[in-house]
């Protein structure tokens, strides 16, 4: 079985690339692994160290709006997962472009390619965002999307295209909307690595508007489960929520960082709010824990303290892209 895994050298991607290739999920035991992935700043090839000397690892270096490389890296393979993205809200503000380019237009040539290709599986890693912001309750995979960051509007755009290849072509489509996740190699932009990684230098965390903007909190290797239950046994044209049960308000997980690190509240730097930031975020996820047997397995406690010891040791990981980028 060939998998191919875009945007493979990524945060999220990388994690999922790790678990098959290090053997955690026995359905996919055997199979080949193809990541594509452009490494745009977000992408490193060190996050797939750990597996670098795996046979069943090959690197494509590409973009996903390349309609040429996506076709050639698309003969033999079985299965898509598709996480290859611009995926930070803030950068979406400064400059939409290349989340809808990427987002968007890059999403549509993957399914295309994977029609024509006759993929067996195609799973699109979508994110809850999509449905904007809710005050309370929970949003079940019917909820109608109202995204509201042009991060999220992108997200919205492919998460419906994957849905129209479905329904028009009957590509075998899923898709997946997740909640934040945490936890080793995520860029130091993202709130917790940024956090960690300030705390550590003995900065300031940027915090804005009041804190209390809600989400809920999901360790990468939970998100990957889901992903690969998905992929072995979600259904076509199906949505499955993945979420992971602590909700916490942006201070809230700010005075675990702090105390974590062993900081004080002094630390905190109020700045003034992101544009259009959504309030809370909150999925049901009763669907895949229902039908596919899901259920969140590291501990919110236990997974932040191994994340903040994780960036405490790797600093040669964080440092050179903190310091290299507009972080
Ligand atoms: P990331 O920014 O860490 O990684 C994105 C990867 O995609 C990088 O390796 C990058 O090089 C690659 N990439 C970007 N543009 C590309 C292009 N044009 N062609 C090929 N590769 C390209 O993102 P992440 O946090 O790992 O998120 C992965 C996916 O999961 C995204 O689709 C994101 O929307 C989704 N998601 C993320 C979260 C989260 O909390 N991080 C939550 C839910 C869903």
């Amino acid at each position: 079985m060939r998998v191919l895994v875009t945007g493979g050298a990524g945060f999220i991607g990388s994690a999922y690339v790790r678990s098959v290739l290090s053997g955690k999920y026995p359905a996919f035991a055997d199979a080949e692994v193809v990541v594509f992935d452009l490494l745009t700043y977000a992408g490193s090839m060190t996050n797939l160290a750990p597996v670098a000397e795996s046979e069943r690892l090959r690197f494509v270096h590409g973009d996903i709006r390349d309609a040429a490389a996506v076709t050639a890296v698309m003969a033999g393979v079985d299965s898509v997962v598709h996480f290859a993205a611009e995926s930070h809200v803030d950068r979406s503000i400064a400059g939409a472009s290349d989340f809808v380019t990427t987002n968007v237009v890059g999403t549509q040539v993957l399914l295309q390619a994977a029609l024509e290709a006759g993929v067996g599986r195609f799973v699109h890693v979508s994110t809850d965002e999509v449905y904007g912001s809710i005050d309370s309750g929970a949003w079940t995979e019917e909820e109608p999307l109202a995204p509201n960051s042009p991060y999220s509007a992108s997200k919205a755009g492919s998460d419906l295209l994957a849905r129209s290849y479905h329904r028009t072509h009957g590509l075998p489509v899923s898709i997946t909307r997740c909640s934040n996740n945490y936890g080793p190699y995520q860029f130091p932009e993202k709130v917790i690595p940024l956090f960690v990684s300030n705390l550590l230098d003995g900065k300031k965390v940027p915090l804005y508007g009041d804190g209390r903007n809600v989400r809920d909190w999901l360790h990468v290797d939970d998100h990957c489960r889901g992903i690969q239950l998905v992929a072995e046994n979600g259904r076509a044209g199906e949505v499955y929520n993945i979420g992971g049960g602590t909700e916490l308000s942006n201070l809230e997980l700010t005075h675990r960082l702090i105390a974590a690190v062993g900081a004080d509240e002094s630390m905190i730097e109020p700045v003034a709010d992101r544009l259009g930031h959504d309030r809370r975020y909150c999925v049901d996820w009763s669907k895949i824990a229902g039908e596919l047997g899901y259920a969140p397995q590291v501990g919110f406690d236990d997974g932040l303290a191994a994340t903040v010891e994780w960036y405490t040791e790797h600093r040669s990981w964080w440092e050179p892209l903190k310091h290299g980028s507009r972080v």
